[in-house]
């Protein structure tokens, strides 16, 4: 596959300016109204260590959703896989990610995959740490070792901000505290997630992290194995069948890369083989996916051939 250069960026860039004005930024956790429309990234940061950005590269932006792969990652380092699909399915549910239709259907009473919010909130709780700071300061240390870069943390504001609206999530979460699936202060719980879900990063830290993935969970300097091999493969499995909400199979068809998205208009691409895809653009369409990152995706996947299917 042909690497990408900084003047493709540069062109698919500008090509999916147009498309900055449609879609909507996410106002449901009040501080991310914040978030600029102009404020549009790309980048790839290719197995080799050899990293390309365009557009905004020094904004930061929160990752929320896509921290649940992380969260993900370290819960099952932590507990095993027996133990975290005891509590978490891995099936595709097809309903938006704070549904809670599908946890009173499901029997025993268990969210469908660790994508949805239900999911995500019962992967931070088998997290270790004895308080919602040690839980977010060891996902932290996970991120730390991916990025190599020590001075990523998470958005104060937008954590509270969250915390301070997280109604539905406090009820998921109290749901499935009643069906045994989670233990313990739901109050603590929300805390942990929603400073999770504001970690902080700009695009090509994000473009790492999806490097490190594809890379089989191996650092991209040292090989040092961060997350072991199988653990990397689910995360990137649910990424292909979960990861876009409930627009996973026509990107499948439209991108074919495993990608993840988040509320805040970010979107982690990881190409085993390859490299680490990061795209930013804060307006969402209808689905919940940055409009402009998946242009830039859709062109990018074209152009290089990279789908996996
Ligand atoms: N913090 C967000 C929530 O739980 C994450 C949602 C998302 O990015 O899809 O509502």
């Amino acid at each position: 596959m042909k690497k990408v250069t900084e003047s493709m960026l540069h062109e698919w860039i500008q090509q999916a300016e147009p498309y900055k004005s449609l879609g909507t930024v996410a106002d449901y956790i009040p501080a991310l109204q914040k978030q600029k429309r102009e404020d549009i990234a790309v980048s790839v940061y290719h197995l080799d260590n050899d990293c390309v950005g365009a557009g905004n590269l020094e904004n930061t932006f929160t990752i929320q959703s896509i921290s649940k792969v992380l969260a993900l990652a370290l819960a099952l380092m932590d507990q095993g896989e027996d133990y975290v699909f005891a509590r978490v399915g891995m099936e595709p549910s097809g309903d938006p990610f704070h549904s809670i239709a599908k946890l009173e259907r499901t029997n025993p009473s268990k969210p469908l995959n660790p994508m949805i919010n239900a999911g995500a909130l019962a992967v931070t709780n088998m997290i270790m740490g004895s308080t919602p700071d040690e839980k977010v300061g060891r996902l932290l240390t996970l991120i730390h070792e991916m990025t190599n870069d020590q001075s990523i943390g998470y958005d104060e504001e937008v954590a509270h901000s969250e915390f301070e609206t997280a109604f539905l999530n406090r009820s998921l979460s109290y749901f499935m505290k009643q069906h045994g699936v989670i233990e313990g202060s739901i109050e603590e719980l929300l805390d942990a997630y929603t400073k999770q879900c504001a970690i902080e990063m700009n695009i090509k830290q994000l473009a790492r992290v999806g490097a490190v993935l594809a890379n089989e969970g191996r650092d991209l300097e040292s090989g040092r194995q961060i997350i072991p091999v199988q653990l990397a493969r689910i995360c990137k499995t649910f990424m292909v069948t979960c990861g876009m909400y409930d627009a996973s199979g026509s990107f499948a068809i439209r991108v074919g890369i495993p990608a993840k998205s988040g509320v805040s208009g970010a979107i982690v691409g990881a190409l085993k083989g390859y490299g680490g895809i990061a795209v930013f653009g804060p307006a969402l369409d209808e689905r919940g996916n940055s409009v402009v990152g998946m242009q830039v995706l859709e062109t990018m996947a074209s152009r290089l051939e990279l789908s996996i299917f």
